[in-house]
């Protein structure tokens, strides 16, 4: 794909990724964002986000981001980033009226939405995906530090399995522009609010190993979460904890997000394929990394979800 090319003509840009946008999700973005700005003075270019974590303020123009979604005028050229449609939130209409519509992504149980689709499973993150797209001539410091802050955040700071030689190789031409990468890292990924910090501490002490400890779960209703104050941006990084737990082969943590209703995020060593359990409930992500909304009891979710883990167990066994 070249991306320059297939917005050309035109005049009206528009940019999104998903709901509950995370470190990739607005580091491609932004980047992207601040890439077609430079290159396409001329353009009408918007960026659509539910507001991003108060870490993301370092990006340059963040306080750009559009996040109330309102009616909009058709675009010539709508990005969809780091997802698929359909958790594009407010801004999915703005993508399916556009005249074209373009899907970057690298979710695996992504087939394609646009009429021009980037999607590459293999790529550590949409923002190494947009580091590839663009003129490499026309990168600059703060394009450079929006899509590092992506990659790191995809790949735990190129600790996952997702890190390949080629993510490496954009991560060293991206710090050559000078940034203070290492207070990037600590500010952006490593540090927490005491908040965050207690929430997490919560969630541990109350978790619950099963299948001989292969698997682990941790769940926090509202009452817990209106009690400590805690949002959904105040949860990142709790199932990866989980995970790391000796013996842990996948991890489960969800938080009730209404009346029998969870949002599910699971992380799995390798052997469990957590984006094929997501998919079949409805939402999706990568082999190692995913998740979806399911309703019930948290009792009941976990039980469907264990039926999905054990049988795959089970297939390993048989194979
Ligand atoms: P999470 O645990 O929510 O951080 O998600 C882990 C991975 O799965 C991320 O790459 C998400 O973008 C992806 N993911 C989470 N929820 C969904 C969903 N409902 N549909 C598709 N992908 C998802
Ligand atoms: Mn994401
Ligand atoms: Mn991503």
């Amino acid at each position: 794909m070249k991306l320059l090319e297939e917005c050309k003509q035109a005049e009206r840009i528009g940019i999104s990724g998903h709901i509950r946008p995370d470190g990739d999700c607005v580091g491609s973005c932004m980047g992207l964002y601040l890439y077609l700005k430079k290159v396409r003075p001329d353009a009408d270019i918007r960026v659509f986000l539910e507001k991003p974590a108060d870490i993301f303020r370092c990006i340059r123009g963040v306080e750009e981001i559009n996040s109330d979604f309102g009616e909009q005028e058709a675009f010539d050229v709508f990005f969809c980033l780091d997802t698929a449609a359909d958790r594009l939130g407010g801004a999915e209409e703005y993508f399916h009226a556009a005249a074209k519509k373009i899907n970057i992504d690298h979710h695996v149980s992504n087939s394609g939405c646009g009429d021009v689709n980037y999607v590459i499973p293999e790529a550590s993150s949409t923002s190494e995906l947009i580091y590839n797209l663009i003129d490499g001539e026309e990168l600059d410091g703060e394009i450079a530090k929006a899509l590092y802050i992506g990659i790191i955040h995809d790949t735990g700071v190129f600790q996952y399995s997702n890190t390949s030689p080629e993510t490496l190789q954009a991560a060293a031409r991206l710090i050559s522009f000078g940034f203070d990468f290492s207070r990037l890292i600590e500010e952006t990924f490593y540090e927490k609010t005491y908040l965050q910090t207690q929430i997490l501490g919560r969630a541990l002490l109350e978790s619950i190993r099963f299948m001989d400890g292969k698997c682990v779960v941790s769940v926090l209703d509202k009452k817990t979460m209106e009690f400590y104050g805690a949002s959904s941006q105040d949860l990142e990084g709790i199932v990866s904890q989980l995970r790391s737990i000796k013996g842990v082969e996948c991890a489960v943590f969800m938080y009730q997000t209404g009346v029998l209703e969870y949002k599910v995020s699971m992380r799995s060593g390798g052997r469990i394929n957590v984006s094929r359990i997501a998919s079949y409930f409805g939402g999706g992500g990568h082999v190692r990394a995913a998740g979806c909304t399911m309703n019930g009891t948290s009792h009941d979710v976990i039980n469907n979800l264990s039926l999905h883990i054990e049988k795959q167990f089970i297939e390993e066994q048989d194979t």
